[in-house]
Formats: C-alpha cells, sequence, structure tokens
C-alpha cells in the first residue's frame, strides 16, 4: 500500500475504475469465447457504457493526480501510478468524445469491409475506409502532440517513449545483418524450408492432451490460469489471480496450436508474476506491448523452440499423435524450425519475422508524416519486401491487405512484436547465452527461469517506463544485437 496520502486517496478512489476494467474484461472475453452471435448487440452497448464510466471516473481523477504530480517524497511504486494515470488522462482530456466516436464508427464499418477487401484482393474497395483512418490518426496524433515525428504520438501509445529514431535505429541494425544471416542459413542447409509434418492432420481431442501437457511443463497454476478456444488466440489479465488465455485447433500442422499455447502462457506468466502488492492499482499491468511480447517470445521461441523442450514434450507428442512416431527427436526439433521466406507474418519463422514487421513500420511511418499517399500503399509494400526478402506480393490479399490491425486503426502497433523478439534475446543473452535455458530443460523444470524473469521484470508491473526497467535489468534498451547474436548462435553454431 502506498505511504503517500495523496496517493492512498487515489488508489482509493482508482478500486472504481479497476472494477469497471475488470467487468469489460471479462465480458471480452466472453464476447471471444462462449457469446452466441446474437449477444454481439448488446455486448456492444455494455461495453460502450462501461468504456464511458471507466473514462469518467478517471477524469475525476485528474486533481488528485495533479496534486500528487507535485509531491516529493513518492518511491518508485507510488511514482509509477501518478505517471500511468497521467498517460491514461493525456489521452482522455487531450482527444475530444467526438473524435473517439467518430473512430469507432469508422473502424468498425472499415473492418467489414475489409473483410471483404481481402478475401476479393480488393485494395480500392479498402482505400477510402483506410484513408479517413489515417486522417483520424494524425488528428489523435495532433491532439496528443509531438516532438519532431507525428508518428512519435502513434508509437508511444503502445510503447511509452519509444520514438522513431530508436525504431529507426533497430531497423537499421536488424535488418541487414537478418539478410546476411538468413542466406547463409539458407546455404548451410541444416534447417529445411518445409517439413511433411506440416501437412499432417491432427485428432482436435487428442491435440488438446498436448497442449494440457505444455501447460504442464510451463508449471501454469490451475487454480489462477484456464485456457479455452477462440478464432484468434489472446492473453486476458481478469485479476491479478485471474489469467486467461485462449488458442485455436486448424486440424492440420499442429505446431501452431501448441506454439500459439506457449506464447499465450508467456503473457500469462507475466500477469501472474506482478507482485500482489500492485493488485487493484493502475501499475497492475505490463509495462508495454514490447515488454509484454518479450514474455510470450521467450516461453514460445527461446524456450518452445529449443532442443530441449522439444525433449520434454516428445513423450506426449507420441502417445497422442500417431503420426509423429516416425520422426525422432531431432526431427521434429526440424518441424518446429523450418525456416522460409513468405508473404504472410502471422506464418512467419523467428528469423524471418521482423522483415514483416519492418515492413508495415515503414510504410507506417510515411503515411502518417503524408509522405506517402494511401493509394501507393501497395506498391510501396510490395517494393520494400522485395528488397527486404527478395519476393514480391502477388497480390494484395498476400501483401497490404492481409492484417486486421489499420482497419482497427492501431497504428504504431506492429514496431511492438520486433522489440518483443529483441527483448527475449536480451533475456536470453542475460540468461548465460540461453545456458541457464538448457540447464532447467534438462532437469524438466521451468521454475528457475519463471523466478528470474519474477523477480527481475513480472513483479515490477508497470512501475517503471520500458526503457527505465531495460535498463534496470540489461544496462541498455531495445538491442538488437542481442537478437542477432542469439539467431546465430541458433542457427549457423
Ligand atoms: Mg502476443
Amino acid at each position: 500500500m502506498a505511504r503517500n496520502p495523496i496517493v492512498r486517496d487515489i488508489l482509493k478512489r482508482y478500486t472504481q475504475v479497476w472494477a469497471l476494467g475488470h467487468s469489460q474484461a471479462v465480458l471480452g472475453w466472453d464476447t471471444e469465447t462462449h457469446m452466441p452471435e446474437k449477444g454481439a448487440r448488446p455486448r456492444g452497448i455494455a461495453l460502450g457504457q462501461l468504456a464511458m464510466m471507466s473514462q469518467k471516473a478517471t477524469i475525476e481523477l485528474d486533481g488528485l493526480v495533479r496534486k500528487a504530480e507535485k509531491a516529493r517524497d513518492l518511491d518508485d511504486m507510488e511514482k509509477g501510478v501518478v505517471r500511468v494515470l497521467r498517460r491514461s488522462l493525456d489521452y482522455y482530456l487531450k482527444i475530444p468524445p467526438e473524435l473517439v466516436d467518430e473512430m469507432e464508427r469508422v473502424t468498425t464499418e472499415a473492418t467489414v469491409v475489409w473483410r471483404t477487401a481481402r478475401k476479393k484482393s480488393d485494395f480500392d474497395m479498402f482505400r477510402p475506409h483506410l484513408e479517413k483512418i489515417v486522417g483520424l490518426e494524425r488528428k489523435i496524433a495532433d491532439k496528443l502532440g509531438y516532438e519532431k515525428h507525428p508518428y512519435n504520438a502513434l508509437l508511444d501509445l503502445f510503447e511509452e517513449g519509444f520514438t522513431v529514431r530508436d525504431a529507426d535505429s533497430v531497423y537499421a541494425k536488424l535488418i541487414p545483418q537478418s539478410k546476411k544471416l538468413l542466406a547463409k542459413v539458407s546455404a548451410a542447409g541444416v534447417f529445411p524450408s518445409r517439413h511433411p509434418l506440416e501437412a499432417a492432420k491432427y485428432d482436435t481431442g487428442a491435440m488438446e492432451k498436448v497442449n494440457e501437457e505444455v501447460i504442464r511443463v510451463l508449471k501454469m497454476p490451475k487454480d489462477r490460469f484456464r485456457m479455452d478456444v477462440s478464432t484468434h488466440p489472446f492473453t486476458v489479465q481478469i485479476a491479478q489471480d485471474d489469467v486467461r488465455i485462449t488458442t485455436r485447433y486448424e486440424g492440420r500442422n499442429f505446431k501452431a496450436t501448441m506454439y500459439s499455447t506457449a506464447h499465450e502462457s508467456g503473457h500469462a506468466i507475466y500477469g501472474l508474476g506482478i507482485d500482489q502488492a500492485l493488485a487493484f492499482t493502475p501499475v497492475a499491468d505490463g509495462a508495454s506491448y514490447g515488454i509484454h511480447e518479450s514474455q510470450s517470445r521467450f516461453w514460445e521461441n527461446v524456450v518452445g523452440r529449443s532442443m530441449g523442450f522439444v525433449r520434454l514434450i516428445n513423450p506426449s507428442l507420441r502417445k497422442h499423435l500417431p503420426f509423429v512416431r516416425k520422426y525422432d527427436a531431432e526431427q521434429l526439433y526440424l518441424y518446429f524450425n523450418t525456416v522460409r521466406k513468405s508473404f504472410v507474418r502471422v506464418d512467419a519463422d523467428e528469423l524471418t519475422y521482423n522483415f514483416h514487421t519492418a515492413v508495415r513500420y515503414d510504410v507506417e511511418k510515411k503515411v502518417i508524416a503524408g509522405d506517402v499517399k494511401v493509394s501507393e500503399i501497395p506498391s510501396l509494400w510490395n517494393d520494400t519486401f522485395e528488397d527486404y526478402l527478395g519476393i514480391k506480393p502477388k497480390n494484395d490479399a498476400e501483401g497490404a491487405l492481409q492484417d486486421v490491425h489499420w482497419s482497427g486503426g492501431s497504428f504504431g502497433y506492429f514496431a511492438t512484436y520486433t522489440l518483443g523478439n529483441v527483448v527475449a534475446a536480451m533475456i536470453w543473452h542475460k540468461m548465460r547465452d540461453g545456458a541457464m535455458v538448457q540447464e532447467a530443460l534438462q532437469k524438466g523444470d521451468v521454475t528457475e527461469l519463471k523466478e528470474w524473469l519474477g523477480k527481475n521484470i513480472h513483479r515490477h508491473g508497470s512501475t517503471y517506463t520500458p526503457k527505465e526497467l531495460q535498463d534496470r535489468v540489461f544496462g541498455e534498451a531495445y538491442n538488437p544485437q542481442r537478437l542477432l547474436a542469439y539467431f546465430e548462435h541458433k542457427y549457423l553454431e
């Protein structure tokens, strides 16, 4: 609990905002998992009302937060509470409700149009909607205010303090080196570009058993966690001791559901590791999208796609999936780690993934700056993609139309996927270039890894900004060299 009386008062009143967020989280989870189709309309109304109530209750804290901002004796947690609330207040006070409302209407319609446009691979159909969204994004950037580049205002919404300058510096090191690495890995021919197991059909009931084993190996606590099925896998933190994840079963290529389970479990482990003392406060959340993604990528890739993990999960795979039995652990490892140039981000492997986010980052930066028109996006996308990966999308369905993000008004999001990869590799480096991971997996016990992450990252919640947190743990922030070193180690040594 806070020592400072103003912050204590803030936290007492904040319980209302927390309760509204708690309700929104449960309703959101239900919408994606169990709600019948016809429940959508009333659910939308209820969520809209809750969002307005939450906004109102937060704005009422402005006076107290102002007072607390002048206090001199705040500890780290108290400073974090004030900082996080100021960020919410900035958004609510600077963005007029009409603009929020317009964005909501425009994106709801745009998402429906985008689905059809993608199916038909018809960018022109989506273009007028995207033009409106880009216009609104620029307005939001202007209202929020920024230094140097309007895109900075949007990047900051997802990754506090992260700028065009930071992103340019990450990609300038990552992209040319990744190109060279990819050429070397392809030439070496150890990691296959395809594997027969990708086509193997599985029984969903059997695969559920395998995913239960994944969760058991990751030591997910049964009384604080549950897993369900949804169209798009996600994680939602409902309370300190109540985190839910979902996965999906597509019927073939079983690694997809297995690694989505490991990925979302990583997000869940983060949420469950936040200090109990921060419960019900504004800092009982992850530090940023990038830091959250570092946790999911760590468990999915650094742990999950390693030989040690394959050995642990192998008996369960053999037991439940008969078609796996003719492949040994080494072969399974290669199936889990195929490397190939592809057009679709969500199908990309570790080594090619960052090219995909880099394309989107380039396009967004130029469009938001007004250097490129929305109508020019497909050609810019395809040319950049060809420059990075040496292959060119044949149509917009496998190019600029593939992601849902823009139709929902999420500009500034994509870079955080790569930040997640970068920070996961920084953790790998801190864990003695992965030796600590291998030792834990050899023992079949990930407790030490969880404790390390808990002590250094999880327990703080969002007490510190993502950059401060990284400086405390690593003495550096967003260092792409760590990711390149991890790739070298994994793919070339
Ligand atoms: Mg994720």
